[in-house]
């Protein structure tokens, strides 16, 4: 047996914990409750995308160990419904995953669709923080608790993509610290993961015009700082997984880059200077 497959098969760390993840139909939220579930958590999968989830569902356990509930983030009353239901149907509620998102490429502020503005600041920020009112509501009682976000080297850097998502995904590390600073007291850690580019319908459709998958990698690949690899759904999944464990568990207020490098390099002096003497 190989080191990987000795640590997939005995190294359950989330054993006996609750995770509720939203956007867990899709992406990196599919693939998080896929580890999660493997690592021995019960999960709650909280999406819109009823068919998607339900179908994960049924190929990943049963209703003991993970389950899916339509939820919309953007709305009070139906992730308190879905926060009620981990504890009900679970008995507790160990961590929240707020993964729940949606993209926008406008280009222009001039012509940026102020509709549109509201709508991604609705799901990104506003549903991230209904998750996490809701699930401190159950934490604090508690005295524990791991509150993770899924922001995006958007949350550090401007330029790459569209305002509503640069800004939501800004925003987010500031909630995210504000709560690391409250819930601290009672236990509960808060961090954000922030990924390079993955392959997902978020990033193929919303962001990149309906780019295929290879052409995609491809790009983000060549515009990216680490070479020989792609960046998938599964690795920022690896990223969850540490912070929702207990491997972490002194780690809080931190936004863990998953990008490869990428948000602490700028190469457009140097490739300016290549071009021009080239
Ligand atoms: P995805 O499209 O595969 O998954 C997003 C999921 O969120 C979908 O299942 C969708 O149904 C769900 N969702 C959207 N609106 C919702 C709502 N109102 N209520 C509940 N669920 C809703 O995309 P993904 O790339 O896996 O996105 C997951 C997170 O990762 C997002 O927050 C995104 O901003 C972030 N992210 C993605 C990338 C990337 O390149 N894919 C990079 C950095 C950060």
């Amino acid at each position: 047996m190989d080191s990987n497959s000795l640590k997939a098969s005995n190294i359950r760390t989330l054993e006996g914990k609750v995770a509720l993840i939203t956007g867990g139909a899709s992406g990196i939220g599919e693939s998080t409750a896929r580890l999660f579930v493997r690592h021995g958590a019960k999960v709650l999968i909280a999406d819109i995308q009823d068919e998607l989830g339900n179908s994960i569902c049924q190929q990943l356990g049963t209703q003991e160990t993970i389950s899916y509930v339509h939820c919309d983030v953007t709305s009070d009353s139906d992730v308190r419904n879905v926060v009620d239901l981990a504890v009900s149907k679970y008995g507790k509620l160990d961590i929240m995953f707020n993964n729940a998102g949606v993209g926008n490429a406008e280009a222009s502020v001039v012509d940026a669709d102020i509709k549109n503005f509201k709508k991604v600041v609705d799901v990104n920020l506003f549903g991230g923080f209904l998750g996490a009112k809701h699930a401190a509501r159950v934490m604090i009682p508690a005295k524990k608790g791991c509150i993770l976000f899924t922001a995006s080297v958007s949350s550090v850097l401007g330029g790459s993509v569209g305002y509503s998502y640069v800004a939501s995904k800004h925003a987010l590390v500031g909630l995210a610290k504000n709560l690391c600073v409250e819930l601290g007291q009672h236990g509960i850690r808060v961090n954000c993961i922030s990924p390079y580019v993955v392959a997902t319908p978020l990033s193929r459709e919303a962001i990149f015009m309906g780019m295929e998958k290879e052409i995609l990698e491809s790009v983000t690949h060549k515009a990216g700082n680490l070479k020989g690899k792609v960046l998938e759904s599964e690795d920022v999944a690896e990223a969850a997984l540490y912070l929702a464990s207990d491997e972490s568990k002194y780690v809080s207020g931190v936004n863990l880059m998953v990008d490869g490098g990428y948000s602490i390099t700028n190469a457009a002096l140097r490739m300016t200077i290549q071009s021009l003497m080239s």
